[in-house]
């Protein structure tokens, strides 16, 4: 499927959060209204792909609106929003993205998510976390880094289980080898670095995968479609091609206690390290207080560099 390209401007980029959003950041930014990986993999059962204010009634996966002026509109709104957000909700906390990707491909051509990365390290938020399906989050490691010293940066890379492809669907936009490799390049870099398992598809060797996360991440956040869609049955994504494929690779991992032995798997292989849903997006992790860096073996410091 094509993609039908438009630029606009946007009046404001600093949406305040609610919903499923509202105890993980004070604010949600999207640098771009629709997603380029929208055809892939993660685009079957995206949660947003049903979203009227973000489809318009365009196909997902057909359409990328590439907010031109996102980096001024940040600057122009954030000092009302950061007093906005510290009274409200205690901090300035923005989430990039949760309605599309930071990295899709016409970033390199247009470098929208860049100029916004940009204008944040002149103006902070108190906190950001960057949700990414791509390995080319790496391409702006120079400015994670700096800006990982001016503000509690945390970098989600979602991967959803060890088996690249699914029967029936395409692949994913990014290779999961890939992303893997660029979770350990940020980690190494001393990037608070976690691993969104979101949703949870079949994972053929479980000891394995969160053997591979453990080496490259400071946390694992495990969420299930049924829930995790932001309905209590998952009745936004069985609407979708996913959950059949899901089970023909392995029928238990439709129901939710399917999530639950995952979770002691990861808790296993990763103890104070694993969150579960909303609450892990939010940082706040199963058993106990997070653990500090400096004790998580292979974790550098932001300090290091
Ligand atoms: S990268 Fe994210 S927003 Fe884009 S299609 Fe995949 S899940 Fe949806």
């Amino acid at each position: 499927m094509s993609i039908t390209l438009t630029e606009a401007t946007v009046a404001s980029i600093l949406t305040r959060s609610s919903g499923y959003l509202k105890t993980v950041c004070s604010h949600s930014l999207q640098p771009y209204r629709g997603c380029s990986f929208g055809n892939s993999l993660c685009g079957v059962g995206c949660y947003v792909r049903h979203n009227p204010f973000v489809n318009r009634g365009a196909e997902w996966g057909s359409f990328l609106e590439v907010r031109e002026n996102a980096a001024a509109a940040y600057c122009r709104q954030c000092d009302r929003e950061r007093r906005w957000a510290r009274a409200n909700r205690g901090r300035f906390s923005v989430f990039m993205s949760s309605a599309t990707d930071p990295f899709v491909p016409h970033e390199q051509r247009y470098g929208i998510t860049r100029d916004v990365l940009h204008a944040m390290l002149e103006n902070p938020p108190d906190e950001l976390i960057i949700q990414t399906h791509s390995h080319l989050v790496t391409r702006y490691l120079a400015i994670f880094r700096t800006l990982s010293q001016r503000c509690g940066l945390r970098v989600h890379i979602s991967i959803e289980s060890d088996r690249d492809r699914l029967p029936g669907l395409p692949p994913p936009a990014s290779p999961i080898a890939r992303r893997f490799e660029a979770a350990q390049q940020l980690r190494d870099a001393g990037i608070h670095m976690v691993i969104t398992v979101a949703p949870l598809l079949p994972i053929a060797d479980p000891d394995r995968f969160f053997q591979r996360v453990a080496a490259c991440a400071d946390a694992v956040v495990v969420d299930h479609f049924i829930g995790g869609d932001g309905t209590a049955t998952g009745a936004r994504t069985l609407r979708t091609p996913l959950p059949a494929a899901m089970a023909a690779v392995d029928p238990a991992c439709l129901d939710i206690s399917y999530r639950d032995a995952i979770l002691e798997r990861a808790l296993e292989q990763m103890p104070g390290r694993v969150g579960v849903g909303i609450d892990g997006f939010a940082g706040r992790l199963l058993s106990g207080p997070p653990v500090p860096r400096e004790a998580i073996p292979g974790a550098a410091s932001p300090a290091d560099y």
